[in-house]
């Protein structure tokens, strides 16, 4: 069976520690909080040991479904961010061409509100004129292709990405694309809620096109119009579930058969016009393709000049005057300015934030460590007594190739070219995007480039890519409690340590298994491997199941497996690259715990966030993760080191007895 694909992909290149954006941080009061509660007992309640005194002192924020360190420190991520791009802005003769100039005129040009305010729709009043101008099916093509350039969303999406079966190459993938609602379902779902959706996005579409000078009456018909469009383009497409099948979407195209597939796109101008090279392409739903040809031959042109206006508006209006970016989220306008800022010249604030936040010696200490995590893991899977000679030769390849890529990536994005000016707001955001899409399709048809990163370097997050057997850690996510330069070893193995094990064997796990070295999906294991290590597995998710956050509500054991057995192998493997490194020689304890103590306590903390119980129960139905608290006891509880660390004695909560103890890895 293949389980992967590009959307699967896409899936496991999501942040490994997506929280959502919080807009009133709570502020740690750090220096009083004691490091662990020593009233308890570490050898009862760990997590509780580790977490309490930092939970009691931040409460989870009212509009947050779950807080710790982590949460905490994303927040003093973005507040780092503000103040560099503040400080940028408040100059003004940066050389021209630099990336200070670069980022100080276009965040001057976000936070001059009275400017945007007086511009009113006039930025984007040029496009809208050309829309106006088209008169001929000819003419709208050229409509969407100067759209698309500017990546506004309008009938389908054309991007180049890595060919999943084949991820050393770089391929045009052509999606559906253009529609207002997200997903087929709210086109098409019955219910109120539904209903009340799709209303609210057609009133907000004849808002839009009111306000761009359209009389009420024309707009409320287009409005009308446009929505009938987009629910006969949303029925041709796949539903969420299928959306996410890799065989649904894996269709590769040559340019001729796209030709044929959708005749009444000028795909030779559409090439030409993006500099891209004709080669092999992936069409992810050819059904979308067929239903979007035969509209742009059916649907009148009036139609289609409504929908591209609207669809234009929709994509400018944040950047537009108060009346159009209304519907924006109420965050405050530096904060949105950051992240617009960062979305759009990700390497030029990147560059800047390493500058001032990660020095050289931060990039050598991580590689150091998951190195020391490589070796210790080859190590393992070398004696592993459960797998097949062959199966482990191709797991201990994989663990050689692996490639981490730590704090920045190798090259920076040029912006040499993009004129930017404090008075543009608008004009600077399409020329970002611009400069974006041809920098995309300029990769088409060339090998895939690793360095290529799917976050910027100031990112809070991190991701792992298992096709191209790769882990990204970006310099914003190199930070407590993560990571630290002036923290201990015995730290930083607990935490990014423990952390990048349990991702290196996600390369060699079940879902590795399904990749070849190179990424292309191909299965490696046998079916006796499999079941060796689901025999293992069985101890872990038996003991998961074990876990309830009230009486009949526990863990589904077989979701949770993989992340379990991560989080397992994980901090045993960081452990032991620990103690190698100490070389025989440990350090002296430290305000009265010892550098073992501490390695458990730094994980913990990392891992030890508070959750609200809805969430809870959420996370019990969906979420492949554990809770946290369980998490950290169901992980440590297994650990003979722990178990030493603390002197704990047997028949102790956190302990579980010899037979019942559980290893895979
Ligand atoms: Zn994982």
């Amino acid at each position: 069976m293949i389980t992967t694909t590009r959307t699967l992909l896409f899936v496991l290149a999501v942040p490994l520690l997506a929280l959502p954006a919080c807009t009133k941080p709570a502020r740690a009061n750090v220096g009083t909080i004691p490091e662990v509660d020593r009233r308890i007992d570490p050898c009862t309640d760990f997590d509780a040991f580790a977490n309490a005194p930092w939970r009691t002192a931040n409460p989870i924020p009212a509009q947050q479904s779950r807080w710790g360190r982590r949460a905490a420190e994303r927040e003093t991520n973005r507040r780092e961010l503000q103040a560099l791009l503040e400080e940028l802005s408040r100059r003004e003769s940066w050389p021209r061409g630099s990336i200070e100039r670069l980022l100080s005129d276009h965040y001057a040009s976000c936070m001059d509100e009275s400017r945007i305010e007086d511009l009113g729709l006039a930025p984007i009043a040029p496009l809208l004129d050309e829309i106006d101008s088209i008169r001929s099916p000819a003419d709208l093509q050229r409509g969407i292709r100067r759209l698309h350039a500017l990546a506004v969303p309008v009938g389908f999406g054309l991007a180049g990405a890595m060919d999943t079966r084949e991820p050393r190459r770089f391929i045009a993938n052509v999606v559906p694309g253009g529609l207002g609602l997200s997903g087929r379902d709210a086109y098409l779902g019955e219910g109120p809620e539904l209903v009340q959706v799709r209303d609210r996005y057609r009133e907000r579409v004849a808002h839009l096109l009111a306000l761009a000078g359209a009389p009420d009456a024309a707009a409320q018909e287009s409005s009308r119009a446009i929505l009938a469009l987009e629910t006969r383009l949303a029925r041709a497409t796949l539903d969420g579930k299928a959306a996410a099948d890799a065989g649904a979407t894996d269709h590769p195209t040559s340019f001729v058969q796209l030709e044929q597939m959708a005749p009444g796109i000028d795909w030779k101008a559409y090439y030409a016009d993006a500099g891209m090279a004709r080669g092999d392409l992936n069409v992810e739903q050819p059904g979308f393709l067929r239903q979007l040809d035969a509209e742009l031959r059916e649907t009148p042109l009036s139609v289609w000049k409504a929908y591209l206006r609207s669809r234009l508006l929709d994509s400018a209006s944040p950047f537009l005057s108060r009346s159009f970016a209304e519907a924006a989220d109420g965050a405050p306008r530096a904060r949105r300015c950051v992240e617009w800022t960062e979305s759009l010249f990700g390497d030029a604030v990147g560059r800047k934030y390493v500058e001032r936040h990660f020095p050289p010696a931060a990039k050598a200490k991580v590689q150091e460590i998951v190195r020391a995590l490589l070796t210790v893991l080859k190590d393992d899977v070398a004696r592993l007594d459960w797998m097949r000679l062959e199966t482990r030769k191709t797991a201990l390849a994989k663990l050689e190739g692996y490639d981490a890529q730590v704090g920045y990536p190798d090259r920076w994005a040029d912006y040499g070219a993009v004129k930017v000016h404090r008075d543009t707001f608008w004009a600077n955001v399409a020329a970002g995007r611009k400069l974006a899409v041809a920098a995309n399709r300029k990769r088409i048809g060339k090998p895939t480039e690793r360095d290529l990163w799917q976050l910027p370097a100031s990112s809070p997050d991190a991701y792992i890519d298992l096709q191209l057997n790769q882990i990204v850690l970006p310099a914003g996510f190199l930070r407590p409690p993560a990571f630290g330069l002036d923290r201990t070893d015995a730290e930083n193995y607990g935490a990014i340590g423990a952390g990048v094990a349990h991702d290196l064997t996600h390369a060699i796990d079940v879902g590795g298994s399904e990749l070849d070295l190179d990424g292309r999906p191909r299965p490696w294991w046998t079916e006796t491997d499999r079941q060796e290590f689901q025999k293992r597995g069985r101890c872990v998710s038996e003991q998961f199941e074990g876990y309830s956050i009230e009486p009949g509500l526990h863990h589904k054991g077989s979701l949770v497996l993989g992340e379990a057995v991560g989080d397992l192998a994980g901090v045993r493997v960081a452990f032991l690259a620990f103690r190698k490194s100490l070389e025989g020689r440990p350090p002296p304890a430290r305000e009265g715990l010892t550098p073992e103590q501490r390695f458990f306590v730094a994980f913990a903390q990392l891992r030890g966030d508070a959750v609200r119980p809805e969430a809870q129960r959420r996370m019990l139905e969906t979420d492949p993760h554990p809770i946290p608290k369980f998490r950290i006891i169901g992980t440590l509880s297994n650990l003979l080191e722990f178990q030493q660390a603390f002197s704990c004695p047997a028949g102790a909560e956190m302990v579980r007895t010899a037979e019942k103890r559980c290893a895979v890895w």
